[in-house]
This record gives structure tokens, C-alpha cells and sequence, in this order.
């Protein structure tokens, strides 16, 4: 008997996408039957992905630091990874500023009169600085604040490598937990396809194709940013450092592109971005901790979209941005994708400190408000297959050096 065909996650979910876009838009007129009842099963499956995403960082890095033997191979994968991740975000907003400016012409000027918009408190680099590090032992895990759980998961796994030195005994008790998790992950991911159809139903049929209206021009341009980002600096890098073509590398990472598209949460992904990039070459060890750190720090898709948005806002003021303005803009952007936690809609707010940090009206960002999803799930796919480079190209140059 000739066997059966298995699907591949990635058709699953590509399915699963392409079918909660055309029942979002057969509902659009009834949007609150996709809201009342097919949204709860998207809200359902994103509320597991992030129960089983703080154990699964803890254990991982801690695993993955004390099977790297060496204080001082974390700090060479630490500081790789955080000059990537800064240069590269760097880049993108300056692609976003230099699209902006080009097409300013066909952006539309809309009223700016009436515009409310209450700005949360700017967050300032030292509290974020200050935040990073957690002062109570259960508050990181129960708040999900990666960062903190990250410094926590570090100083553990340290001492975990130091006391097995010294009393030369194995812990087998954390590879173990660690497998566990793993393997809880993996139970969830395989749901994906649901969720991924339950979460871009919805969506779908609440922001129908009108409510695009007049700013289909400046989504435009910031999805023409997503994608000249991602095809020109992740191709480049990871062709380059880590000899991997770039087809296979994007075809590679289609499951976790699909999901962050529906999803618009780079947390959210991290599971599924870990088992993409594993399949892809890079090592646990290095996934377990780029890739937690990427999904907290590293935004290059907000980069662009502050940089399109800032300039979109300025013209509707009738504002022209300086040269001087503009280097301030790529500064103040790459600072505050680092504070851009990685969840829905958290760069629409971070977008205040950008626009304040020139003097433009922060209430600009309710022009943007309305479309801010649609927005965020493009920015959230170029963030997370951001963290995916990183992790291929870091493992690549750990591997040769062990080779050397
Ligand atoms: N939603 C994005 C993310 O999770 C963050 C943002 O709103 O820009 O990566």
C-alpha cells in the first residue's frame, strides 16, 4: 500500500492562513461571530505558547550554558549577538527613513486637528537599564519579563557550571527538565495551524479591506521596508557568515514567518523560531539564548515602521524632518526597540518617545492607530526572522572557531 503523504507544519499552517483570510473576509459584516467566537480559540493557544515560553527559556539557557563548559564562550556569543543585533536595527530604520522621504509625495495629509492621543510615560535608558535586573526570584516568571528571566536563567546556569567543576558532578536534572519543556513545546506548536487560523480570522474580519482606506499608501511603503530589509541584510548575512543560501534559509524559516504574521508577537513565536532555526543548523546552545534575547531586544520591522510613521506624521503637521532630526530618529529608534517588548502593538506605543524625541506632536500616532495591526504583523515577521539570522550566523562562527 502506498503510504500516505504527511503534510509539513508549514503547508499546515500556510493552509490555515490562507483559509482564516478568506473566512475573515466572508465575516466582515459579521465580524462579532469572529469575535465572540473564534477569537477565544486564538487567545487559547497564544495564553499556552506563553505559559510554556518562560520554563522553556529558563531551562534552555540554563542547559544551554552549562553545556558550553566555558564563561567565556557565552560572552563571545553575548557580544556577537548584541553587535547584530544593534547594527542591523540601525540599518533598518534608516531604510524606513530613506523609503519615507522618497515616497512622501504619495503619502496623503490628513486632518490633524482633533487628534487625541494619550502617550504612555517615555521610558528612560537607565530605568530600562535598572529593569533588566529582577529583585525578587519569582516576580520575573509570574510578570513573563524575558530579560530579567534571562539575567536569572544566566547567574544560575553560571553557578550551576562553577559547582560542577569544583564537586565534579553532573546535572543531569536540568537537561532533563529542559527536555520536558521542550517537548510540552513541541505539543503546543502542533497546534499551530488552529491557532494561526483562529488569531488572522478575526483580524481579518474586523479591519476588512476599508478600513485600509487612506493610509493603503504609507502601509505600503513600510511593507516595501519589511521586505528590502529582510531580502537585502538577511540574505547578505547569512550567505555571507554563515554559507547558507538565502531560499533555504527563508523557505527554512516559513513556519515561524507565518506564525509571527498571525500572531504580531515575537514572544509568541519563540517557540516555533527555535524549532525553525534548529532545523536550519544553529545550535541549542546558541538559539537558547540569541533567540529569547532577539525576541526581547532586537526590532528591526518596528525600527522601519517608526521611521516610515515618523515622517508620514511630520508631513500631515506639514513638518519637514532635518538631517540632524533624522540621525536623532535612528538613535531614539534603535534605543526603543530594545524597550519594545515583544508583544501586540507595543511599538505604536514605543513610537511616542521616537516622535518626542524630535519635537513632533505625539498625538500624530492616532493617524496610525487604526491600522496599527496590520502594521505590527509585518514588523513583527522582519523582527523574529531578525533573531533567526543572528542565530544561524552566531552558531556558524561558533562552529568554525571549535573547528580552528
Ligand atoms: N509586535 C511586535 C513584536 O512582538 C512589537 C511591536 O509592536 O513592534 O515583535
Amino acid at each position: 500500500m502506498k503510504e500516505k503523504k504527511k503534510l509539513t507544519l508549514a503547508t499546515k499552517i500556510f493552509i490555515a492562513l490562507i483559509l482564516g483570510i478568506i473566512v475573515g473576509m466572508a465575516l466582515t459584516s459579521h465580524s462579532d461571530i469572529a469575535v465572540s467566537y473564534i477569537k477565544p480559540f486564538g487567545t487559547i493557544f497564544l495564553n499556552l505558547i506563553k505559559w510554556i515560553v518562560t520554563p522553556l527559556v529558563f531551562f534552555s539557557i540554563m542547559a544551554g550554558v552549562i553545556s558550553m563548559r566555558d564563561i567565556k564562550k557565552v560572552g563571545s556569543v553575548g557580544i556577537k549577538t548584541l553587535v547584530y543585533y544593534l547594527c542591523t536595527t540601525a540599518f533598518a530604520i534608516t531604510i524606513g527613513l530613506i523609503l519615507a522621504n522618497l515616497f512622501k509625495g504619495i503619502f496623503p495629509v490628513l486632518q490633524t486637528t482633533d487628534l487625541a492621543y494619550e502617550a504612555a510615560e517615555p521610558v528612560k535608558f537607565m530605568d530600562t537599564l535598572v529593569g533588566i535586573f529582577p529583585s525578587n526570584f519569582f516576580a520575573p516568571f509570574v510578570e513573563a519579563n524575558m530579560l530579567q528571566i534571562i539575567v536569572a536563567s544566566l547567574i544560575i546556569g553560571f553557578a550551576l557550571l562553577l559547582v560542577k567543576q569544583q564537586k565534579e558532578i553532573e546535572f543531569t536534572m536540568v537537561d532533563m527538565l529542559n527536555d520536558v519543556f521542550m517537548k510540552a513545546m513541541e505539543m503546543i506548536v502542533a497546534l499551530s495551524p488552529i491557532g494561526v487560523f483562529c488569531l488572522i480570522c478575526p483580524v481579518v474580519a474586523e479591519n476588512g479591506p476599508a478600513v485600509l482606506g487612506s493610509l493603503a499608501k504609507v502601509l505600503l511603503v513600510a511593507y516595501l521596508g519589511y521586505i528590502l530589509h529582510a531580502i537585502i541584510v538577511y540574505s547578505l548575512a547569512v550567505k555571507t557568515a554563515a554559507g547558507m543560501s538565502p531560499v533555504t534559509f527563508f523557505k527554512g524559516m516559513m513556519p515561524a514567518i507565518m506564525f509571527a504574521f498571525s500572531s504580531a508577537s515575537s514572544v509568541g513565536t519563540l517557540p516555533i523560531n527555535m524549532e525553525c532555526t534548529e532545523k536550519l543548523g544553529a545550535s541549542r546552545e546558541v538559539t537558547s539564548f540569541v533567540l529569547p534575547l532577539g525576541a526581547t531586544i532586537n526590532m528591526d520591522g518596528t525600527a522601519i515602521y517608526q521611521g516610515v510613521c515618523s515622517v508620514f506624521i511630520a508631513s500631515c503637521f506639514g513638518i519637514t524632518l532635518t538631517f540632524p532630526q533624522m540621525l536623532t530618529i535612528v538613535l531614539t529608534a534603535t534605543l526603543a526597540s530594545i524597550g519594545t517588548a515583544g508583544v501586540p502593538g507595543a511599538g505604536m506605543v514605543m513610537l511616542a518617545m521616537v516622535l518626542s524625541s524630535v519635537g513632533l506632536p505625539v498625538e500624530g500616532i492616532a493617524l496610525v492607530a487604526g491600522v496599527d495591526r496590520i502594521f505590527d504583523m509585518g514588523r513583527t515577521t522582519v523582527n523574529i526572522t531578525g533573531d533567526a539570522s543572528c542565530a544561524i550566523i552566531v552558531s556558524a562562527m561558533e562552529k568554525r572557531k571549535q573547528k580552528a
